[in-house]
């Protein structure tokens, strides 16, 4: 075994990587950018070293070269890669092992092999994988593709072979719509990936997303059973689980097959995942799914098949980077009870799922879930790095008892400082046919409106907030009530852009009455706890302006200093702002430019998705403050039109 690993990586799965490599005894490297000097995966780590020179992905973690010096200084024997990053990218593998280092993965190789969708088709259909009937050869000219499209029979999917993230595909409902659909899907294939091939597949109505975790040696692979991500928001996975609801041991069995060939295939070795997008119309078939792509790297959502299988994967990975043959045969491998996984994200659900950033002042979460996380009480997200504050997961004897641990880990999770979509995960963990198992990739779209749903705020919390504000909770005469003038006080506050105030009048110590609106709510502390007119008061938490009240998966109240309010409002119709963190990919608008209402004058990519920036008025260009490849805040003001 090594005796020393670097971990190209940062946040969770670093946190996850030295976490299992210390158990096993194998020292642990960390490297780190700017913005992350005094993360937890730089605590934990036996040693850390500063990387690149910026804290963008491509000013540090992508920086192979530094990357490959810092493990020969620091006598690293191997480097893992986490997921991200470097971890598909096949010309770092090459020179890590130029290095005479070992890569903890697969070979170069195998991960050209899958690296483009069209040649990793043709390869499994070779392998005997069933693959989604569709058109994936070279002639890439639009009359071809459209005559294909045709003849495969609508609706059809375009997709980007170099695709990822869900980029670069698009979904034809009808053959006249095809050559537009083909020339956006080939632009943002081609400013994405730099590659504008795409190819055309049948589109699978109601699908499910089923994988299967594969482990290979090099050359024999073993599999893990499958996951079910088929809780998805536009492509992106929300919550995962295993085994999947309705799996026959038939099905199972196939998958699994066709899993372990397509990873021997290449001569797999470590941790990978077949993706297969299956027809959910008439229940699972076993000759209901259909190859997609092979994700070369262990995955966000490996927790649930570890939860179900008792195998540590990572500990796997590093065995067989380090020489050793599979660890487990087939046959001792099985599944025990049910797992659930939920990404935990700093986002503003109601505003369209907009990331967030923010320091966490308070972050807990329940016992009885594992929760995978790379951030503590007191870390900032960062606008520079994916907003992922934990993976909540969660094991059960069923997958009713799981389901409703997952529900409980999350009412039970407090998290500070920042908003999140905890809510909506709560909503979804109790969403009758996700309980029932009836699950495809279109259920969040469906019922998006009731999911994201703004939990009610009652009377209770409002006064909660308040108390908090004015500092009254852990009020008592020694702390200088006495000395108050007078006991009538009021503050404003502000939820979810709705401002109110609320009004107080202190009758002593443990006894406050409070009227917020058309409410009066009389708290009492009895014996040392305080009673909101029959709730107790919930944990709150401040910072800064921003109190957190932790009930109804945290409720965010603002402040407001009633004199600032009128600044803040209106918005100011000269400056185009991004209006969450994100990365400046095209500018459109040059000083002078006379530009109209709705004009799209800038491109900002976050979370995966590209936002179009439009003109707020007519006008003409005065300033513009960014330029493609900028790595902005959440605010920062990007163009500037001349006053009128
Ligand atoms: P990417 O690599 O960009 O993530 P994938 O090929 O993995 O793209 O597909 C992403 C998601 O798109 C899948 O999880 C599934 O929800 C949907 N999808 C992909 N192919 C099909 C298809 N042929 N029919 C229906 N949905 C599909």
């Amino acid at each position: 075994m090594f005796d020393k690993i670097l971990i190209a990586n940062r946040g969770e799965i670093a946190c996850r990587v030295i976490e299992t490599a210390r158990s096993m005894g194998v020292k642990t490297v960390a490297v780190y950018s700017d913005a992350d000097r005094a993360s937890k995966h730089v605590v934990m780590a036996d040693e850390a070293f500063h990387i690149g020179h910026g804290p963008a992905p491509a000013d540090s973690y992508l920086l192979g070269d530094e990357i490959i010096a810092i493990a020969k200084q620091s006598g690293a024997k191997a480097i893992h890669p986490g997921y991200g990053f470097l971890s598909e990218n096949p010309d770092f593998v090459d020179a890590v092992e130029t290095a005479g280092l070992v890569f903890i993965g697969p070979s170069a190789d195998a991960i050209r092999k899958m690296g483009l969708k069209d040649a990793a088709k043709v390869l499994m259909e070779k392998a005997g994988v069933p693959v989604v009937p569709g058109y994936h050869g070279s002639n890439q000219d639009t009359d071809h593709l459209w005559g294909a499209a045709d003849a495969i029979g609508y609706p059809v999917l375009i997709k980007a072979v170099a695709g990822g993230g869900g980029k670069g595909m698009r979904l034809v409902e009808r053959s006249e719509d095809f050559t537009d659909a083909l020339a956006s899907a080939q632009g943002e294939a081609t400013t994405s990936f730099g590659n504008a091939d795409v190819l055309i597949e049948k589109y699978i109505q109601q699908p499910r997303h089923i994988e299967i975790q594969v482990f290979g040696d090099g050359t024999h692979a073993v599999h893990l059973f499958e996951r079910d991500c088929s809780l998805q928001r536009r492509h992106q996975k929300v919550i995962e689980e295993a085994p999947a609801p309705g799996m026959t041991q038939e099905m199972r069995d196939a998958m699994g097959q066709a899993g372990v060939r397509a990873a021997e295939a290449i001569g797999y070795k470590g941790a990978g995942t077949v993706e297969f997008i299956v027809d959910g119309t008439n229940g699972l078939r076993a000759d209901g799914f259909w190859f997609m792509e092979m994700n070369t790297r262990l995955q966000v959502e490996h927790p649930v098949s570890e939860l179900i299988t008792g195998v540590d994967l990572v500990e796997w990975q590093l065995r067989v980077a380090a020489g050793e043959t599979l660890p487990a045969q087939q046959g001792e491998l099985s599944i025990t009870g049910h797992a659930f996984e939920a990404r935990l994200y700093a986002e503003d659900v109601p505003k369209g799922f907009l990331p967030a950033t923010g320091t966490l002042t308070h972050l807990h979460f329940p016992a009885g879930c594992r929760a995978d996380s790379g951030v503590r009480a007191g870390d900032t997200i960062s606008p520079w790095y994916d907003p992922m504050i934990s993976k909540v997961i969660v094991h059960g004897p069923t997958r009713e008892i799981a389901l409703s641990r997952l529900s409980q880990a999350l009412e039970g999770t407090e998290v500070g400082g920042t908003v999140t979509n905890l809510a909506f995960l709560g909503a979804l963990a109790a969403h009758a046919g996700f309980a029932k198992g009836d699950v495809d990739t279109g259920l969040i779209a469906r019922d998006l409106d009731a999911l994201v749903a703004a939990p009610e705020v009652k009377p209770h919390h409002r006064a909660a907030a308040a108390m908090q504000a004015l500092d009254l909770v852990e009020a008592t005469w020694d702390t200088g009530f006495t000395l108050w003038a007078d006991l009538h006080r009021s503050v404003h506050l502000m939820h979810q852009d709705e401002i109110f105030e609320a009004m107080v009048e202190v009758d002593g110590p443990d006894r406050q009455i409070w009227t917020i609106g058309e409410d009066q709510i009389v708290a009492n502390r009895i014996g040392g706890r305080w009673d909101l007119g029959g709730h107790s008061l919930p944990t709150l938490s401040q910072a800064g302006a921003r109190i957190t009240v932790y009930d109804d998966y945290g409720l965010v109240f603002d402040v407001i200093d009633p004199l600032d309010r009128d600044a803040s409002a209106g918005g100011d119709l000269n400056v185009i702002e991004a209006p969450m963190p994100g990365l400046v990919k095209a500018v459109f608008a040059k000083p002078g430019d006379a530009v109209k209402e709705g004009d799209r004058l800038a491109i900002l990519e976050a979370m995966k998705m590209e936002h179009s920036l439009l003109a707020a008025r007519d006008g003409v260009v005065a300033e513009v403050l960014a330029t493609d490849g900028d790595q902005v805040e959440a605010g920062a003001a990007l163009v500037r039109l001349e006053e009128d």
